[in-house]
């Protein structure tokens, strides 16, 4: 009981977490639909969804989740217009199917500033939102263990 007690311990203090920022949310809205397998209505079968959807009205403003460096602004396949942060520690978010872009690569960001507008650039579904992506060491992960809660 007590080796154990000592492990959790261990892990909570693990200094790769202890570093990474809290999070927050790409849009002030509720998640519309979350990380991990979904049922996609066009294919009916359970696909792996590897980030976070928020619906929002075409417009509103997305902001970076932390402090960063803007490492991509622009057109990235099927996830159209969109901006990838690289906030140190192997950890980067990427932010897709915006429509307007107001970062460049290159760019410091602070946390919750604007970095770009919601639209559904790219292969989106018919509701305009924002495809949040948390990603260590360039393999997404769930966002949710990040976000400030
Ligand atoms: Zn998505």
């Amino acid at each position: 009981m007590k080796f154990y007690a000592c492990l959790a311990a261990l892990l909570m203090a693990t200094p790769a977490v202890a570093a990474t920022p809290a999070l927050v949310a790409p849009v002030n809205v509720p998640l519309t639909s979350p990380y991990g397998e979904r049922m996609d209505n066009q294919v009916h079968k359970l696909t792996h969804h590897s980030g976070q959807d928020y619906a929002a009205k075409a417009g509103t403003q997305i902001v970076a989740a932390a402090a960063g460096k803007v490492i991509f602004s622009g057109w990235y396949g099927n996830y159209g217009q969109s901006v990838i942060v690289d906030h140190g520690n192997g950890l980067t978010t990427m932010y897709g199917h915006a429509d307007t872009l107001l970062v460049k690569q290159g760019d410091a960001v602070k946390q919750g500033q604007a970095i770009a507008t919601v639209g559904q650039s790219g292969l989106s579904s018919s509701q305009t939102h924002v495809h949040f992506e948390v990603r260590r060491g360039g393999t997404p992960v769930n966002p949710a263990r990040y976000l400030k809660k």
